[in-house]
């Protein structure tokens, strides 16, 4: 099935220039990743930035709190001006490294080993957003500390339209019940189905949502690495399809960039809606099947709107069918 894309009202927002402030806080990092297919050292990394990539295909006034030693290239943070990325609230460390991350996937390419997290200048973080931060309408709390996703909330001083927080078994292991204390303010969480087990104590993906749900957030969405994602809300239950992929060369970041690109998508069409929810949970899953073309950010910094709506549509055919 193609979708005409110019008359097809799902895409009449591509038209439109984004006007809506999304904020997106999370690691800004090196990574070091070994997967059956090569090894990249010293890469960028780190959650905000493959959300803010992602996210910058649909809105250009993107917020971006985080903190980097003065190690961290200063071309890659231009290349996030370029792509309407503020980085005001980028906080930078002299003479202290950025966070560090080194992790290595097997022939399973679901699952990885962490090798080593070094928090580095993420241990001292305490952000201070910018006064032009504070009212911004869409929140995309990355991985990261508990604490520090709660510190950003609390600064907020408008209503903002959506909160979305992304996390990890990470944070379950070492701050829980700080974790807990984020996920009461927040309207949805993405995270994983293994965290979502471990966060749960269920099994069931479906019980799990429910017992996440009670914890706070009204939205809940399991991904299912390269076997699709769920939305779960009150009751209802959405099944976004995996795309097969002829190439995956690194799954790092794919969350991440996943998160980047559903919010992005709901802050450019403007519609909290569980119907509109679904649409983004598509686009977050097409950003993500870029993401793991290529190591680190490569892939996403080459992307354009024609690359993304072709994938979409590759998405809609594959999960059509007549009965
Ligand atoms: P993902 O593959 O979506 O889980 O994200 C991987 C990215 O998250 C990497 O680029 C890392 O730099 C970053 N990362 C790894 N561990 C953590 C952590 N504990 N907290 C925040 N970010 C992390």
């Amino acid at each position: 099935m193609e979708i005409d894309l110019e008359s097809f009202e799902f895409f009449t927002f591509a038209k439109k220039l984004a006007t809506m402030s999304l904020l997106t806080v999370g690691t800004v990092a090196f990574d070091d990743i070994k997967t059956p297919f090569g090894h990249a050292e010293k890469v960028v990394g780190g959650a905000c930035t493959y959300a803010s990539w992602s996210a910058s295909y649909f809105t250009n006034d993107i917020r971006l709190v985080s903190i980097v030693g003065d190690d961290f290239p200063s071309d890659e943070i231009d290349l996030l001006h370029k792509r309407g990325v503020k980085t005001e609230g980028l906080e930078i460390v002299e003479d202290k490294k950025s966070f560090f991350w080194a992790g290595e996937y097997h022939d399973n390419m679901n699952q990885r080993t962490t090798l080593a997290t070094e928090l580095n200048v993420l241990a001292d973080f305490d952000p201070i957003l910018p006064n032009s931060y504070k009212n911004s309408q869409y929140i995309m709390l990355g991985n990261l500390t508990p604490a520090i996703q709660m510190q950003t909330l609390k600064q907020l001083n408008g209503d903002p339209k959506l909160v979305v927080m992304d996390t990890m078994n990470f944070w379950m292991d070492v701050a829980m019940d700080e974790l807990k204390e984020v996920m009461k303010h927040v309207d949805v969480i993405t995270i994983n189905d293994e965290e979502a087990r471990q966060l749960s104590g269920e099994y069931a993906l479906v019980s799990a949502a429910m017992k996440i749900h009670e914890m706070g957030p009204k939205f809940v969405v399991i991904k299912k690495g390269e076997h699709g994602a769920l939305l779960f809300s009150e009751g209802k239950i959405f099944s976004a399809p995996a795309l097969p992929m002829a190439r995956v060369m690194d799954p790092t970041g794919a969350g991440d960039t996943f998160a980047g690109g559903f919010i992005g998508y709901i802050a450019k069409s403007d519609d909290i809606s569980f119907e509109n929810m679904k649409r983004a949970i598509i686009y977050g899953s097409v950003m993500a099947s870029f993401c793991v073309e290529e190591f680190s950010i490569e892939k996403l910094k080459t992307l354009d709107e024609n690359q993304i709506h072709a994938r979409v549509n590759q998405f809609v055919d594959i999960a059509h069918f007549n009965m």
